[in-house]
């Protein structure tokens, strides 16, 4: 596929904005002398791009500099060519709350991309060799990966800078990489990585060791019970194949893994709300001048003209499960349950080399399904996801199933700092498992 064929999907499927298809269209950009090319989602710092991760209120933010990622691959040779379009601050699963339009999904441009970093899977569907970098706080690497039908790596907390990124929630936020096929983050996940003194939660870390794979993994019952029939035959078809390469599969019981999902979303929202007092309209992006308003008139003026309704909605509930007198009964005990995660975690680990689970709930939903969801119905969709990412451990999601010539993805959770096995055991799925590729893309 050239350039402008590339260009033309890409606008198709509105994956990103800004010079992302321009710069496919241009032979010298695009096939001049770069050692590869790669996008990134729209909450990372890059010079030469506007940075709105999603927003309104960031229109016209252009950073001096670059997140340490972005910065780190550029040195290696890469080429940014575009910021792909996501949920406004990550708050979302479909990619539909951004403010700047919605990516399409590449198999079927009627459903989602799968969210928050869901143009960034479409670029991964849709460009080949494509390097795109998204950010996960609860699911939004793994995700729109499972919807898009592309490996999405996230690694463990800490092994990736969080410079340059727009915070969502600081304490689960982690920059990772979408790719076709597991090649490319293979490659490229450790120049990313590493610490950083710009950001101290970045850590020293052991380097990524391909050489242990997987021989044996742990599903947990409790979070295969209430998938539907269809996702339950291609999850179990997928097991088979994986008993077939020699991996043990074993059963276990995680039942804190249940309460995993209410917890994020009281930590998750608790962060993220302290985290967006910072548009208050003076600093960044779309700013007040002379103004006869007072502080608190001009702060809600801003903020009610430039945030989205469901960035609304988090900055209120983040906001109330921190109240004091509300605190103990639902941030604290967020936590508790946080800690119980962890643990159980650590227990599957000491039987097994990975936590398997499908990705996803179901496949990308139609959007005509998603206007129709509530919003605790949209949060649902995560319950799958958030586990790992409340405990900061490395996951992938892989494409294992096609439904209906949907993509479904599995998942795998390692201890921390073991991408080197996730990765090793996507290499052999991939000599097992032919991924499919969108019409658009030949
Ligand atoms: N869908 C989840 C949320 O809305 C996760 C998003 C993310 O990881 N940024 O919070």
């Amino acid at each position: 596929m050239n350039g402008a064929e590339l260009a033309a999907a890409v606008r198709r499927a509105d994956v990103g904005y800004q010079v992302f298809a321009e710069r496919l269209e241009d032979p010298i950009a695009y096939e001049g002398d770069h050692a590869f090319h790669f996008s990134t989602k729209d909450n990372l710092c890059s010079i030469d791009f506007q940075t709105r991760s999603g927003s309104r209120i960031l229109e016209g933010y252009r950073p001096p500099f670059d997140a340490t990622a972005i910065e780190r691959l550029r040195k290696a040779g890469g080429l940014l060519i575009g910021k792909t379009n996501m949920d406004e601050f990550g708050f979302g699963s479909f990619s539909t709350n951004s403010a700047i339009g919605v990516p399409r999904n590449p198999f079927d441009l009627e459903r989602c991309c799968g969210g928050s970093s869901g143009g960034a899977a479409a670029a991964a569907s849709l460009i080949e060799d494509h390097l795109a970098v998204g950010v996960s706080t609860g699911g939004s690497i793994s995700c729109p990966a499972s919807f898009c039908g592309v490996v999405g790596l996230t690694p463990t907390y800490g092994r990736v800078s969080r410079w340059g990124l727009i915070d969502y929630g600081t304490s689960l936020d982690k920059v990772g990489l979408l790719s076709a096929s597991s090649a490319p983050i293979r490659r490229y996940l450790p120049v990313i990585s590493g610490p950083d003194p710009l950001d101290p939660t970045s850590q020293t870390q052991p380097p990524l060791d391909m050489s242990g794979g997987i021989d044996s993994v742990a599903v947990p019952e409790e979070m295969v019970a209430d998938l539907s029939d269809d996702m339950r035959d291609a999850f179990q078809e997928a097991v088979g194949k994986l008993e077939g390469m020699g991996v043990e599969v074993l059963k276990v019981a995680m039942p804190a893994l249940r309460y995993a999902l209410p917890a994020y979303y009281i930590l998750a929202t608790a962060e993220a709300s302290t985290n967006m007092a910072r548009y208050c309209g003076m600093r960044y992006g779309d700013i007040v001048e002379d103004t006869d308003l007072g502080f608190n008139e001009l702060f809600s003026s801003v903020r009610s003209r430039g945030l989205g309704s469901e960035t609304k909605r988090r900055i209120l509930l983040g906001t109330f499960c921190r109240m004091v007198g509300l605190r103990d009964r639902y941030y604290i005990k967020a936590l508790q349950v946080r800690q119980l995660v962890i643990r159980q975690y650590e227990e599957a680990f000491q039987g097994a080399d990975a936590v398997l689970t499908p990705t996803m709930p179901y496949v990308a939903p139609r959007f005509d399904e998603i206007e129709t969801m509530t919003a605790l119905e949209a949060y649902h969709a995560d319950i799958l996801t958030v586990p790992p990412n409340l405990a900061g451990l490395p996951h992938i999601s892989l494409p294992c199933a096609y439904i209906g010539g949907m993509p479904a993805g599995m998942q795998l959770a390692a201890p921390h700092w073991k991408e080197g096995r996730l990765l090793s055991l996507a290499e052999r799925w991939e000599s097992e498992f032919q991924y499919r590729i969108p019409e658009g893309r030949t």
